[in-house]
């Protein structure tokens, strides 16, 4: 919280902010693309590296942080959320950016994306969906297809998957968007919306993994049609999602109607934010 803070430059490059770190995904992996867009989105946002904080869970995608020159907290399983929700309330003045994959946002971290979706704090949530736990060997994940077969669950688990999309409008989520990995450029841009956005920006991004569920890159081959945006008709958006297609990508759902966005607090000194969390004396 005692940052020092370089001289402003004009403009930003991708290059200004990559850590340097080389990324340990494996060869192909569709993480490699959302990094990319990250990269590119910030530097169009145009706000400094020490302006910007990545917050993760736990997984292959959570380590993203690292290979970034922002600010990074890599925390504890599935709690992203509840991370950077704490971290914008007490320095609300920082773009707070949430990452992380399918297992840790929807499963470990499923209560806390319902609940910042109602929160609609002022930040981007981004999650690397592959339809898989990857890091821990290919178990299946809420996002997983109930007939998916491999060694791990012989036949398929036989649970319906979450639509995370769905799931984010009914929850109350004022952004909804869809990208992939793949294409990058669209990628960035939609996160450059996310960024702009007011309130709660949340992206679901279809990012294969190569070891375990290779065949998702069949996204890439997709036909599916652009997804088209629904404004402020949150029981329309929901019923395009449930009926769209999984590979659609842009903006699904953007709620101005709703008013104003949750205002969080200026922010304070040091002094001040420490004395908030002085309860226990
Ligand atoms: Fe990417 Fe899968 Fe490798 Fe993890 S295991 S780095 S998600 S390809
Ligand atoms: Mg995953």
């Amino acid at each position: 919280l005692t940052m020092e803070r370089p001289a402003e430059k004009p403009a930003f490059e991708p290059l200004d902010f990559q850590s340097g770190a080389t990324p340990i995904w494996c060869p192909g992996c569709g993480h490699y693309g959302v990094l990319s867009a990250l990269e590119h989105a910030l530097a169009m946002h145009g706000r400094p590296p020490h302006d910007i904080v990545l917050v993760s869970g736990i997984g292959c995608s959570s380590r993203l942080p690292a290979y970034t020159s922002c600010y990074g907290f890599h925390g504890v399983h599935g709690r992203a959320l509840p991370f950077a929700t704490g971290l914008k309330l007490a320095r609300p003045d920082l773009e707070v950016i949430a990452v992380g994959g399918d297992g840790d946002g929807y499963s470990i971290g499923g209560n806390h994306f319902v609940h910042a979706c109602r929160r609609d704090l002022n930040m981007v949530y981004i999650v690397m969906d592959n339809r898989v736990y990857g890091m821990t060997k290919g178990q299946p994940s809420p996002t997983t297809e109930a007939d998916w077969d491999s060694d791990i669950a012989p036949g398929g688990l036989g649970l319906r998957p979450v639509n995370p999309v769905a799931l984010a409008i009914a929850a109350g989520a004022r952004f909804v968007a869809r990208g992939f990995s793949g294409r990058s450029r669209e990628l960035a841009e939609l996160i450059v919306e996310g960024l702009r956005w007011p309130g709660f920006a949340y992206i679901e991004v279809l990012s294969p993994c190569v070891a375990f569920r290779p065949e998702k890159f069949s996204w890439k081959a997709s036909s599916a049609p652009a997804a088209k945006t629904v404004e402020d008709d949150r029981a329309a958006a929901f019923a395009a999602v449930l009926a769209g297609d999984e590979a659609s990508t842009g903006i699904l759902f953007r709620d101005h109607a709703a008013g104003p966005h949750p205002p969080v607090a200026k922010p304070g000194t040091i002094e001040e934010i420490e004395s908030r969390f002085a309860v226990c004396g």
